[in-house]
């Protein structure tokens, strides 16, 4: 079998830490061809000082990937086309709610059934006529596009599986995620989406990422076998945990890769902290 193609796919919304490190590492040695892409479709949230300095410390821990690195926010009219065309085939619909419409749709945020992104959509938008929705969309007012989870479960054979390297073929269950977003009312498109799209766009043939993330691998079966793409394997590694037992976070603090190098650290040191002690290849 030929080397796998892995890739790093980070969130340039703020600096790298050992997590970061941990996950990029376990990358590179789980393939032979390592791509990296920048996750920035949040513009709210992503700057470019990040994304520049997410190359710098990667190079500085002595990791290096094939050019060019894919930077999602470069790519919408891509997603969009994606998009058009599920939406072509009646699998999405728009979706005027807030979050507090949603919320008391329910009844109360505690009634409402939790799916692997939070809680699920009622459906709501679902109903609407072709004519309430174009009303609502001549008004200006902003909706969200999602997917048709029981029309996408028609069209596609089940059960799907996604092969898991160690535990081989799991099952899906992508219905746990009901009418998931997949163009945000604030950004044209979602991780979700974003992911699968670019993941079989750049070739890559081994996703590893953190097992935080596994759930979603569910949705992006799904997501593959819809748009007709190709699907990797997946190898989903633990998290690196602080010194208090639980996982590194920008939020808590986590020590940033920058701080460790400016501290003195050496690359080795910082490769050793992240759960890489002995100098691989
Ligand atoms: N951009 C995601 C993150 O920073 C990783 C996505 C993935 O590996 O699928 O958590």
């Amino acid at each position: 079998m030929p080397p796998a193609t892995t890739r790093f796919a980070p969130s340039p919304t703020g600096l790298l830490h050992l997590g970061h490190a941990h996950a990029a590492i376990f990358a590179q040695r789980a393939g032979g061809r390592l791509l990296l892409r920048l996750e920035d479709i949040d513009r709210s949230r992503c700057r470019p000082d990040y994304a520049a300095a997410a190359l710098q410390d990667l190079a500085w821990l002595g990791l290096s990937w094939e050019q060019p690195v894919r930077v999602q926010s470069a790519h919408f009219s891509e997603y969009a086309a994606v998009l058009a065309g599920l939406q072509a085939r009646g699998l999405l619909y728009p979706c005027f709610c807030t979050r507090a419409e949603i919320a008391a749709s329910a009844g109360a945020p505690h009634q409402l059934p939790l799916g692997p992104d939070g809680a699920l959509y009622p459906g709501t938008c679902r109903a609407l006529t072709p004519a309430q929705r174009a009303e609502r969309q001549a008004a200006g007012l902003p909706y969200a596009l999602r997917l048709d989870m029981a029309a996408a479960l028609r069209v596609v054979p089940q059960p799907l599986y996604f092969d898991e390297v160690g535990e081989g073929l799991l099952r899906c269950d992508p219905a746990g995620f009901g009418d998931v977003v997949l163009a945000r009312k604030d950004t044209p498109a979602s991780y979700h989406l974003c992911v699968c799209h670019d993941d079989a766009l750049q070739g890559v043939t081994l996703v590893t990422r953190g097992v935080d993330l596994k759930p979603a691998t569910h949705l992006h079966r799904l997501l593959q076998a819809l748009c007709g793409w190709p699907a990797p394997r997946y190898r989903h590694h633990g998290l690196l945990l602080g010194p208090d037992g639980r996982r590194l976070a920008k939020r808590d603090h986590a020590p940033t890769l920058r701080a460790l190098r400016d501290a003195g650290r050496t690359p080795a040191e910082v490769r050793a902290l992240a759960g890489f002690p002995d100098p691989g290849d």
